[in-house]
């Protein structure tokens, strides 16, 4: 029998405030443990959250990204449990009535359905130590959250794959997240069951946790698929559990059964009054959505005529896509800059592990390489030399050229004098290009470019060298 997998995913990303959803502690990242607190984040008795009206503002932002309909009076929920990480054991959540519902993200032409886009507040950190010691840092404890929860509408580990680069990358646009997922500010729990192909009835389906790249959930989604389908194939019976990914043997473990699972007892949040996200604001908000990354892709492919993996790969982050297009404001062929950015640039940055917004290279600085390899001054290959230069120093390119004398030679004496040495000292091959053995030539102008080391012109050395020959 032929099985089909289901998938449905929950993300849980952190807005980027400044101050906590209930407080006005910072959310600053990596400072001293617990030095971002106060009474409220830290659950005294007696307390009273107050929201962060900038929470809402983000969190509706992406809301109307994602095509959902705003509950108009929306409202928080105490979802209780006790845990070391959670102060006030209770987490500040929303349930029945969240903020947002029923909307779509298109992953590769297919519509994904939203089901629930809710805020929330994230719990503290523990940390175990090598001596056994567990400490507790409430720095995190109500930094704001915001959960996108899909319908299971996924078909694919390499489709969620998909969806959350789709995601991650709206995210990034709207400049709601950092969505860095080392720093934790995007997490993704994946739901997964199968049934055989044609069923409509769902399957039971498991939960796995605990992946920290979109490339683990595409891995664990499969083996998930597979361990699912052998234990079907096998007579036996899928249970309703958590599991969590274990990153290094590459397999899912039991974590918890639905038997285990808490008991919530959610009930509404009596220190917080309904939340009413007016029309009014709403439209505001709306007016605040830049040109989502779909939109730009297409215009990537109709304004510049370029092909659409490349349109892909230059908007799949913001700034990388603003970069490309300033650059073909100084030097208007789009092809080639998407060549050069997409090869040497991405490349360098890659491997430093930098965003283009963090690196020294400008797009007057590319625009200026290209004039420069078009007119001659230097070679293509010269400039793949002068970019990494421009990347470290943030000097512009005809400083580097200067600087290293990478200027390419394009006076016929000069080279002349290159091609009398090259043929004083390779008089063998010399000979064989003579009794007919032209491939040698190849050979020879290699010697010219060696010596000048790669700045004669190409053409001129090919041309002057066969005269002379
Ligand atoms: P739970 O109550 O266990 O949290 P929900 O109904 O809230 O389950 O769904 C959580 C996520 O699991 C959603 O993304 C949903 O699309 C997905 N999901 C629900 N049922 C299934 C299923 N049978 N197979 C795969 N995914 C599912
Ligand atoms: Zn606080
Ligand atoms: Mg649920």
């Amino acid at each position: 029998m032929d099985y089909e997998a289901v998938i449905g995913l929950e993300t849980h990303v952190q807005l980027k405030t400044n101050s906590k959803i209930f407080c006005g502690c910072s959310t600053n990242f990596g400072v001293s443990p617990n030095s971002q607190t106060c009474p409220v984040c830290l659950g005294f008795p007696g307390v009273l959250p107050v929201l962060n009206k900038k929470v809402v503002e983000l969190a509706v932002k992406l809301t109307l990204a994602l095509n959902c309909r705003i509950t108009p009076n929306c409202k928080f929920h105490r979802k209780n449990y006790f845990y070391p990480d959670l102060p006030k054991a209770y987490q500040i959540s929303q349930y029945d009535e969240p903020l947002a519902i029923d909307g779509y993200l298109d992953v590769e032409a297919v519509k994904i359905g939203i089901t629930r886009v809710h805020l929330e507040e994230d719990a503290g950190k523990l940390i175990h130590t090598q001596e056994g010691d567990s400490l507790v840092d409430y720095n995190r404890c109500g930094m704001p959250l915001i959960e996108i929860v899909t319908e299971p509408d996924l078909k694919t580990p390499h489709q969620a794959y998909e969806y959350l680069t789709d995601l991650k990358s709206i995210l990034e646009y709207l400049e709601v997240s950092d969505c860095n997922m080392e720093e934790g500010s995007l997490r993704c729990d994946a739901n997964v069951s199968i049934r055989p192909v044609g069923q409509v009835e769902l399957g039971t389906k498991t939960e796995v946790k605990n992946m920290n790249s979109f490339k683990a959930v595409e891995r664990a989604l499969s083996y998930e698929i597979e361990r699912q389908i052998k234990v079907v194939q096998q007579g036996g019976q899928i249970n309703q559990e958590t599991r969590l990914w274990d990153e290094k043997k590459e397999i899912t473990i039991p974590m918890r059964s639905k038997e285990e699972a808490h008991d919530y007892r959610y009930f509404p949040e009596p220190d917080l009054v309904p939340l009413e996200v007016s029309q009014e604001w709403t439209e505001e908000i709306k007016t605040g959505i830049p040109e989502l990354p779909q939109a730009k892709r297409q215009r990537f492919i109709e304004g510049y005529e370029l092909p659409s993996y490349d349109a892909e790969v230059l908007t799949a982050n913001k700034s990388l896509a603003n970069f490309f297009e300033n650059t073909t404001k100084f030097y208007p062929k789009p092809k080639m800059v998407s060549n050069w950015i997409m090869t040497e640039v991405l490349g360098y940055l890659a491997e430093a592990n930098l965003d283009i917004s963090q690196s020294k290279l400008t797009p007057t600085h590319l625009a200026e390489m290209l004039e420069l390899i078009d007119s001659g001054t230097i070679s293509g290959k010269i400039g793949k030399e002068v970019l990494p230069e421009i990347f470290k120093t943030g000097k512009s390119p005809a400083e580097i050229i200067q600087e290293k004398g990478l200027v390419q030679i394009t006076d016929g004496d000069e080279i002349v004098k290159v091609i009398e040495q090259v043929i004083t000292e390779n008089p063998k091959a010399v000979e064989e290009y003579k009794t007919g053995k032209k491939e040698t030539l190849g050979f020879l102008v290699g010697q010219v470019m060696k010596l000048t080391k790669g700045k004669a012109n190409p053409q001129i050395t090919n041309k002057l060298l066969q005269e002379r020959l």
